[in-house]
C-alpha cells in the first residue's frame, strides 16, 4: 500500500481506537482507492488524507425532553459537518441507543462520499441522539424533537446545513423538526430539513427514494450480467422505510421479497411481502414504535423465527437493509453456501470488514457497497432542496425519472472508475474511487484549510 495512505489509516486507528465503526469506514475507503494515491503524489504535499478524516466540525448539545409522567430526561444531540467541499452539508439525522460519536463519525465519514457519488452538489454530514423512541408517545416524540431543534436551529440552513431522516427519523420527525425551526426563526425556509410532508414542502418519491434507487441499482447490475429481476427471490434484513421502498419496487416489477427482520428476529414469507395489504402493514408496525417484525407473522400467517438474521434463506438475492454490522463472517458464509450470487449492501456500513473482503473474494458473487445502492434517498433530498429554492413542485414521474437515471449513472461510474484502475467489475472500489476522487478535486482547488 502506499505509504502516505497507510500512515493515515494507522494514525486514525490509534486516535480513534474507542470508535471501531469509524476506523471500519476509513480502512474500507482507503483501502480501495490505493492506487488512486499512487498515482496522484500532490495528495501528500497538502496532506489532502489527514484533512479528509477530520470533519470541518462536529458538536454535542443538551437535549432535555419532559416525558408523559412529569420525569425530565437528558439525551446527548450530535451533528457532524464532516466535510462541506462540493456543497452543502447534508445528511441524516439518527435517533437510537447505540448514538456515540464513533457512529456519527462513520456515518458522516461514509455520507462525504455517498453524496458525492450522487453527482449532486451536497457535502457530507450526519447527526443524531441517543435517545430511544421505542415505545414513546406521539407527544413525547413532539417535545423530544421541538428541544432538538432549539438547541440545533442556529448552526444549520438551507445553504448551511440540511439534515433529514435515518434511523429512528422519519416524516412525522421531520415535520416536528420544521414546525420548531420555523417557529424560532420566523421565516419560510423549508428547504433546511429534506423528508418532509407534501404539504410544507416535501418531494413525490423521497418516502420511497432510497428503496426505489437501490432496485434500480440492481436492476443495473443484473443487466450487466444479463439477467433480468423478474421472478427473482430477495432476502431483506430490517422493516422501517428502506425495506418497505424495496418491497414496494420489487412487487411492482414482479421480483419478490421473502424474508424481513426486526431486532426481535426475522420472518419468512414464501409468497413475498408482496400485497399492498403487506406492505402498508410495514407502516403500520413503524409507527406503532413496538420496533418488532415478529407482529408481521401473526398478522399474516407466516413462520417467525426468534433472535435470529434471515441470512440462512436460500434465495437469489441477498439486501441488508437493517443496520451496520448485520453481516457478519458466520453469516457471509451462510450466504456464499447458499449460492447467492447477489450481494447488494443498504443499509449504511451492513457487513463487517472481513466479511465484506470475503464475499468479494468469492468467484461468481457480486458485492454492491450501501453507499452507491442507498444513494438514491440522499439524490432525492437533493431533488428536494431544488424544488424548495424554485419554489416548484416536480411529479412523481419527473423525480422518479431523475432518481433512474441517477441510479444508472452511480452504477455506470463506479464501474467505469474501477476499470480505469485495472480493477475489472468492482463496484466497492469502483464506489470509493468515483466518490472520493470528486471531493479530493473540490478540496484540493479550494486550496489549503
Ligand atoms: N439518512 C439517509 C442516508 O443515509 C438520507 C440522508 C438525507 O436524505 O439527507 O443517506
Amino acid at each position: 500500500m502506499n505509504t502516505y495512505l497507510q500512515s493515515v489509516i494507522d494514525h486514525v486507528k490509534e486516535k480513534y481506537k474507542n470508535e471501531p465503526e469509524f476506523v471500519q469506514t476509513v480502512e474500507e475507503v482507503f483501502t480501495s482507492i490505493d492506487p488512486v494515491v499512487e498515482a496522484h503524489p500532490e495528495y501528500e504535499k497538502v496532506d489532502l488524507l489527514n484533512r479528509m478524516v477530520e470533519p470541518e466540525r462536529m458538536f454535542t448539545f443538551r437535549v432535555v425532553w419532559i416525558d408523559d409522567n412529569g420525569k425530565v430526561h437528558t439525551n446527548t444531540g450530535y451533528r457532524c459537518q464532516f466535510n462541506g467541499a462540493i456543497g452543502p452539508y447534508k445528511g441524516g439525522l439518527r435517533f437510537h441507543p447505540s448514538v456515540y460519536p464513533g457512529i456519527i463519525h462513520f456515518l458522516g465519514f461514509e455520507q462525504t462520499f455517498k453524496n458525492s457519488l450522487t453527482g449532486l452538489p451536497i457535502g457530507g454530514a450526519k447527526g443524531g441522539s441517543d435517545f430511544n423512541p421505542a415505545g414513546r408517545s406521539d407527544a413525547e416524540i413532539m417535545r423530544f424533537c421541538q428541544s432538538f431543534m432549539t438547541a440545533l436551529y442556529r448552526y444549520i440552513g438551507p445553504d448551511v446545513d440540511v439534515p433529514a431522516g435515518d434511523i429512528g427519523v422519519g416524516g412525522r420527525e421531520i415535520g416536528y423538526l420544521y414546525g420548531q425551526y420555523r417557529r424560532i426563526k420566523g421565516v419560510w425556509e423549508n428547504g433546511v430539513l429534506t423528508g418532509k410532508g407534501m404539504s410544507y414542502g416535501g418531494s413525490l418519491v423521497r418516502p420511497e427514494a432510497t428503496g426505489y434507487g437501490a432496485i434500480y441499482y440492481l436492476e443495473e447490475v443484473l443487466k450487466h450480467e444479463g439477467e433480468t429481476i423478474q421472478g427473482k427471490t430477495i432476502a431483506v434484513s430490517g422493516f422501517g422505510n428502506v425495506a418497505w421502498g424495496i418491497c414496494k419496487k420489487a412487487a411492482q416489477i414482479g421480483a419478490k421479497v421473502v424474508t424481513l427482520s426486526g431486532p426481535d428476529g426475522y420472518i419468512y414469507d414464501k409468497d413475498g411481502v408482496s400485497t399492498e395489504e403487506k406492505i402498508n402493514y410495514l407502516l403500520e408496525m413503524r409507527a406503532s414504535n413496538r420496533n418488532r417484525v415478529e407482529d408481521y407473522a401473526k398478522k399474516f400467517g407466516v413462520p417467525f423465527f426468534k433472535g435470529e438474521k434471515p441470512w440462512g434463506v436460500k434465495v437469489d438475492i441477498v439486501m441488508p437493509a437493517a443496520t451496520q454490522n448485520d453481516v457478519d463472517m458466520a453469516q457471509a458464509k451462510k450466504i456464499v453456501e447458499n449460492g447467492v450470487k447477489y450481494y447488494i449492501e443498504v443499509a449504511n456500513m451492513p457487513t463487517t470488514n472481513d466479511a465484506l473482503n470475503f464475499l468479494r473474494a468469492q468467484k461468481g458473487v457480486i458485492v454492491a457497497p450501501s453507499k452507491a445502492v442507498n444513494a438514491g434517498g440522499v439524490g432525492v433530498s437533493a431533488l428536494e432542496m431544488a424544488q424548495n429554492s424554485d419554489r416548484m413542485i416536480w411529479t412523481e414521474e419527473q423525480v422518479d425519472a431523475e432518481l433512474h437515471r441517477m441510479m444508472k449513472n452511480i452504477h455506470d461510474s463506479s464501474a467505469a472508475a474501477a476499470a480505469e484502475y485495472g480493477l475489472g467489475y468492482d463496484l466497492v472500489a469502483g464506489a470509493n474511487i468515483a466518490g472520493f476522487k470528486k471531493v479530493a478535486t473540490a478540496m484540493l482547488e479550494q486550496g489549503i484549510f
